[in-house]
């Protein structure tokens, strides 16, 4: 390493540290959108001790720094992010099921989409309202992902958190905020335990169908999107008011309002962030005027 290598780099580039770094990466290569300019480091953590160290770090070097799953709910800007974005890997994928008391711990990277499959095939309920939310079990803790109606908070029966520090704690699920796509969760989702329970087995399997099938139906599951763009306001739903405006199929470059689901804003193949910015931006605008209402993003923004 060169003489004036900054102790970020310094710690990258050693040996000992559990983790692949991949320098200016393309966030386009991590959000569903396939949209986002490069993040400074690209930091994939495989254990607890390499996660401490660079977040630990960052802090005390007062480097920005960002957790991520798979950026199915992210719009990372053209220009990116000029600082670190962090990626649970190896150790935090581990998926544990307990069949003495219907519980499950999973690591915050662990594919959310693996975890309702487990719950799935034993005839549990606790988090059929999750099938087909795609992401991580840390992004779905830190956005409480869920329907309208109900969210990962009430299948949390305790978290563990990383602080800026490096510092671990285990939270009782019933001690965070949970609140619609939102959390009070601030750190680094670790590890969780969810809490199940046993059930009809045609109740559990006709949730979960009827739940993927009205999915296939309403959504452009086939395209680049980030799921819902905007949350619902209370009372109201943001996709029938967008199209209410006759907002379907409106476009800005080639992020457009999808023809299947007004909330669904869909990357054509070359949209940038600055297009589904302005088509954002358009949408909000109109949805003002006609409803009067202010439209609040569900999508998370980073680098902007
Ligand atoms: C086709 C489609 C359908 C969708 N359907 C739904 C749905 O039905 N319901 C719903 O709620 N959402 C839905 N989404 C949005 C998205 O899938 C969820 O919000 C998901 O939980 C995000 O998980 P992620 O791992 O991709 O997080 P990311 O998009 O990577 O990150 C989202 C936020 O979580 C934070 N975060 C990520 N990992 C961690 C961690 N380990 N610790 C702390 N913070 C973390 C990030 O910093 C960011 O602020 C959909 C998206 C798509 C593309």
């Amino acid at each position: 390493m060169a003489r004036h290598a900054s102790p970020l780099q310094s710690l990258l580039v050693d040996d000992r540290l559990d983790a692949d770094v991949y320098p200016n990466e393309p966030m386009a290569r991590h959000t569903t959108l396939r949209i986002g300019g490069p993040a400074r480091f690209y930091v994939r953590a495989g254990s607890i001790s390499a996660l401490s160290a660079v977040v630990a770090l960052c802090t005390e070097e007062s480097i920005p720094w960002t957790v991520v799953g798979r950026g199915s709910n992210l719009l990372v800007a053209d220009e990116g992010f000029d600082g670190v974005v962090i990626s649970l890997g190896r150790d935090f994928r581990c998926i544990q099921v307990n069949e003495d008391d219907y519980s499950i711990v999973a690591g915050g990277g662990a594919l959310l989409s693996a975890v309702v499959q487990e719950t799935f095939r034993r005839n549990w309920q606790g988090l059929e309202f999750a099938v087909g939310t795609p992401g991580t079990v840390g992004g779905a803790l830190a956005m409480n992902a869920g329907t309208r109606d109900q969210g990962m908070g009430s299948a949390v029966r305790s978290v563990t958190v990383m602080d800026g520090r490096g510092r671990l704690e285990k939270l009782p699920g019933s001690s965070v905020q949970w609140g619609y796509r939102s959390s009070s969760i601030s750190g680094v989702v670790v590890e969780c335990e969810l809490q199940a329970a046993t059930c009809d087995p045609f109740y559990i399997r006709g949730k979960m169908e009827a739940a993927l099938a009205k999915r296939q139906q309403t959504q452009p599951l086939g395209q680049m999107s980030c799921g819902s763009v905007f949350k619902n306001p209370s009372g109201a739903s943001a996709a029938q008011m967008i199209e209410g405006c006759g907002l379907k199929g409106a476009a800005r470059g080639d992020a457009q309002v999808s023809d299947k689901h007004a909330n669904f804003i869909v990357n054509n193949g070359a949209a940038t962030a600055a297009d589904m910015a302005a088509l954002m931006r358009d949408i909000q605008q109109k949805v003002r005027e006609a409803y009067g209402i202010e439209l609040a993003p569900e999508v998370r923004f980073l680098g902007f």
